[in-house]
């Protein structure tokens, strides 16, 4: 088991693409401000999407150029194809991930390409990544959403996500991630899954997991990722954000939640909970009346509990 963890926060990205409210940018760089000084060493941003189709997103290029200037902070943009990967380089973030749905219905609902036309997207953003400066180069990331299930077609295929992950690689990604987007994953799954992926593309290029807590295995899945030595996790403060098109589909995994059970069982994150805790409040104000998730935020912080970082 990995001891060392990296956690992506993605709320500013996940979470609020999947709240109709749109975050003021004052607001959105005081939140990933105040998530860089409590340690998080990564942060999804935003995501360069047509801000017709979500205007949550329209300032993601205004909300990179203020998070660069955090020390030591990676930041990572989604884009859905290639103009979506011009302004990601354009904005200088450090690392760009192209969700690549599993199931070629949801690839359809969701960004409106077959897997062929998504595979056309990825190539040419590489050839657009590989044409910079080895310095200027962002590291470019498949992340296969639906890898664990879909809402349209239900059971997807593991022979299908590695099939995939292995293309990805093959056409040029760096590395490859999977994602729950619709919370359809258990532990087993992750197992199964994440061992057949990594023994196809090798463990240097495999990402990481993003899972979602839709139906109360987010955790459970973690542990069974840290078991087969798995150091990257997606998460989102207060367990914001869902996927507007899985119906049905609620928030990541909780940062507080994940960060608590890591540092318990010994794991270090590199996050400050108390400081981390105290973000929720800057939320709270900044999307009144919006749900806020997490047990460890309710319940308060165990007697006698030493973090590990
Ligand atoms: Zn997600």
């Amino acid at each position: 088991m990995a001891t060392e963890i990296l956690i992506s926060e993605v709320g500013p990205r996940d979470g609020l693409q999947s709240i109709s409210r749109v975050m003021p940018l004052a607001a959105k760089c005081a939140w990933i401000d105040a998530e860089h000084a409590a340690g998080v060493r990564e942060i999804e941003v935003g995501s360069f999407v047509s801000p017709q189709l979500l205007p949550q997103m329209a300032d993601t290029a205004a909300v990179v150029e203020h998070a660069l200037t955090l020390s030591g902070l990676t930041v990572a943009v989604l884009v859905p194809n290639l103009r979506g990967a011009q302004a990601a380089v354009r904005s200088g973030a450090h690392k760009i991930t192209i969700p690549f749905s599993a199931s070629e219905t949801h690839s359809l609902k969701n960004v409106r390409r077959t897997h062929a036309q998504m595979f056309e997207e990825t190539r040419q953003i590489v050839a657009l990544v590989r044409e910079l400066a080895p310095e200027r180069r962002p590291r470019f990331e498949a992340g296969i959403s639906t890898a664990f299930g879909c809402t349209y077609e239900g059971a997807v295929a593991a022979d299908q996500v590695v099939r995939l992950s292995t293309q990805l690689i093959e056409i040029g990604c760096d590395t490859v991630g999977l994602a729950d987007s619709v919370g359809y994953a258990n532990p087993q799954q992750i197992k199964s899954l994440v061992r057949s992926v990594t023994a196809a593309i090798g463990r240097e290029r495999f990402a990481g997991l993003h899972l979602h807590n839709t139906r109360g295995l987010g955790l459970a899945n973690v542990v069974a990722g840290l078991e087969l030595g798995v150091d990257s996790f997606d998460s989102s403060l207060a367990g914001l954000g869902g996927c507007p098109f899985a119906p049905g589909a609620t928030g990541n995994i909780v940062t507080e939640d994940l960060v608590f059970m890591l540092e318990a069982m010994g794991c270090s994150t590199g996050i400050d909970l108390q400081r981390l805790l105290e973000v929720r409040e800057l939320l709270a104000r900044a999307l009144p009346g919006e749900e806020l998730h997490g047990y460890l935020p309710a319940a308060g912080v165990p007697l006698g509990f030493h973090p590990h970082s």
